[in-house]
């Protein structure tokens, strides 16, 4: 066993054992700023591990009457373990503020790295595709829809491999589910119509994703809300001629953004799609960590 992971089950070992405080944390630098509070990178004392200390102002949430969505988060995502999956391993709160205690990820956000570079090459495509579709085939397994994946919730650890982060949209159900929710862009077409939707809302996403990664640009992008909502209801696809991409991923891609849910590719036949097959690299989805 690995130091590293010598320290995580230490700081597993103590979550049920005790209640956290402010006093078990060395804080370091500011990781980030979100909607409702900000992110630090902080030791806790006795095991020396190194997380990602989420801080939430109540204030917020009341105002804003998050303590539903932000409880759901919380139970949900405490209960996933997998390897692209980003762990939270507790939460405390003072008077003012709620801490969630995560796995910290070194490499940052997905979407500034996709930012600088424009749009990532097809082998880097394919193995982020690949972590997402085995993620999500895992948090399917257990009921969770993620309904809002999109690059800003992606996070890579210090070994570059992707994590799902933020499970604020996210929901625990059987059922098909009637609520309008996610970012415009990464919307599956009932969802923009608000109708009943389900896991299939997930494998839009895949599509849209894999385009924006390869282009750099998601495929319904346009000026307003409006256009972008119609260009999703008629699938408005084009694939440009730069960058260069392979039919293969056209091919993926194509048969993700289908209108009619049930007919979209099945997280189980992305994993075998030729494109993936040929290009991720297999070792930095989640089989590496389950060595
Ligand atoms: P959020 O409030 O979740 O949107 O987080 C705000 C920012 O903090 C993100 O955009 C990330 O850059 C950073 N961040 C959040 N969580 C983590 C984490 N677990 N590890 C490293 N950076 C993070």
């Amino acid at each position: 066993m690995t130091f590293q992971l010598q320290r995580e089950k230490q700081l597993q070992n103590q979550i049920p054992r005790r209640q956290w405080s402010l006093q078990d944390f060395e804080i370091g630098k500011p990781l980030g700023k979100g909607k409702f509070g900000r992110v630090y990178l902080a030791r806790e004392v006795k095991s020396k591990y190194i997380v990602a200390l989420k801080v939430i102002f109540k204030e917020q949430i009341e105002k804003y009457r998050l303590h539903h969505q932000l409880r759901r988060e919380m139970e949900i995502q405490t209960g996933l373990r997998h390897p692209n999956v980003l762990r939270l391993y507790g939460w405390f709160h003072d008077n003012e503020r709620i801490y969630l205690i995560l796995e910290y990820a070194h490499g940052g956000e997905l979407y500034r790295e996709l930012r600088k570079s424009g749009y990532l090459s097809e082998k880097r495509a394919a193995t982020y595709i690949a972590s997402l579709a085995q993620a999500l085939a895992y948090c399917h397994e257990k009921d969770v829809i993620h309904r809002d994946i999109k690059p800003e919730n992606l996070l890579l650890d210090h070994e570059g491999r992707l994590k799902i982060a933020d499970f604020g949209w996210s929901v625990q159900s059987r059922s098909k589910r009637h609520t309008m929710c996610g970012t415009l862009d990464y919307l599956a077409p009932e969802m923009v119509e608000n109708k009943a939707h389900d896991y299939a809302v997930d494998n839009w996403t895949l599509g849209v994703l894999c385009y924006e990664f390869l282009y750099g640009v998601p495929p319904f992008e346009a000026e307003s809300q409006t256009d972008t909502f119609r260009r999703i209801m008629k699938v408005d696809l084009s694939f440009p001629s730069t960058p260069q991409v392979s039919a293969e991923a056209k091919n993926l891609i194509s048969r993700l953004l289908v209108k009619d849910s049930s007919k979209r590719l099945s997280l189980q036949k992305i994993m075998e799609h030729p494109w993936i097959m040929k290009n991720a690299d297999f070792m930095d989805t989640c089989s590496k960590l389950q060595l």
